[in-house]
């Protein structure tokens, strides 16, 4: 496994390497969910490429920023089971110099929801990413469904700016009890990670609800936030969007999809679902 710290390096290992070339970019604390994209990379590519950085640009809390774990061994020996041929680590002046000036932006789907909560959040995920892959030049990159609006402004921006990256979305890995994973659960006492249960189920209770019931998106939204309030949960937002659009629909559709963020014991955790689908 070659490790490379600048984009010079990335290039250099990547002249000698067969395509397809799949990527994956991380903030590390690498759980068996960033496991499961380099597992489907390597079944599908003939190079995987991972990228481990703790983009500050997409942090609107300094706190937030500052408590993101950082095991680095642990997760370069991760990275190593499961196959990965590079893992491009640069450090933040590397990436940001002090002359640093390109903003990425998005639009409407930067400022929603994540966007609306997190001002500036999406035009750090854009700028990197961007960035990310100009540096790789993967011809795949692969995205949880769990940052679900990451991977729309993704796309987004893959189109406009003519990237030409196949970016493929793969099912969000849960926990035997249904929490998600995510790097930032290690943050949650036992009590709030029992409290954090009322995520998956509210997001079950909308999947059960549109099966079974004519309920408008409308109706399914109120119940998930009256289900999570009633748990103790502070909800940003629990709401039933179109997963093409993000815009609300009048009625339930087989690209209807339950969003949902919400904070625990100051942790705050996202979590989605397609409602007609068993992710
Ligand atoms: P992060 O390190 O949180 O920036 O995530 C890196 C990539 O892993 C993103 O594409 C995430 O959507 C994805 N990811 C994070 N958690 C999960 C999960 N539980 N299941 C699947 N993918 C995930």
């Amino acid at each position: 496994m070659i490790l490379a710290h600048t984009s010079v390096d990335v290039h250099r290992a990547l002249t000698v390497s067969p395509h397809p070339i799949g990527f994956v970019p991380t903030m590390g604390a690498l759980h068996d969910g960033h496991a499961s994209l380099f597992d489907v990379a390597r079944a599908s590519c003939a190079t995987v490429v991972a990228s481990i950085f703790v983009n500050a640009l997409q942090f609107d809390q300094q706190s937030d920023l500052e408590r993101y774990p950082r095991p680095l061994e642990r997760d370069l020996e991760i990275c190593r089971e499961h196959g990965v041929d590079i893992v491009y680590v640069p450090d933040h002046e590397t990436m940001y110099p002090s002359d640093f000036s390109t903003v990425v932006s998005v639009g409407r789907l930067g400022r929603i929801l994540e966007g609306a909560h997190r001002p500036g959040h999406f035009d750090g995920v854009a700028t990197v990413v961007t960035k990310l892959l100009s540096a790789v030049r993967p011809d795949v990159a692969y995205f949880g469904q769990k940052d679900l609006q990451q991977v729309a402004v993704i796309e987004r921006l893959n189109s406009d700016l003519d990237l030409g990256v196949e970016i493929r979305t793969e099912p969000t890995v849960r926990d035997d009890d249904g929490l998600a994973l995510s790097s930032r659960n290690v943050r949650l006492s036992e009590t709030a990670r029992r409290q954090a249960l009322a995520i998956p189920r509210a997001l079950e209770f909308a999947r059960d609800t549109a099966r079974s019931t004519g309920s408008s998106p409308t109706e399914v939204s109120r119940s998930m936030y009256e289900q999570l309030t009633a748990s103790g949960l502070k909800v940003d937002y629990a709401i039933v969007l179109d997963a093409d659009s993000f815009q609300e629909s009048d009625s339930i559709t087989d690209r209807s999809v339950a969003l949902i963020a919400a904070t625990v014991d100051g942790v705050r955790l996202i979590d989605n679902c397609f409602l007609r689908a068993d992710h």
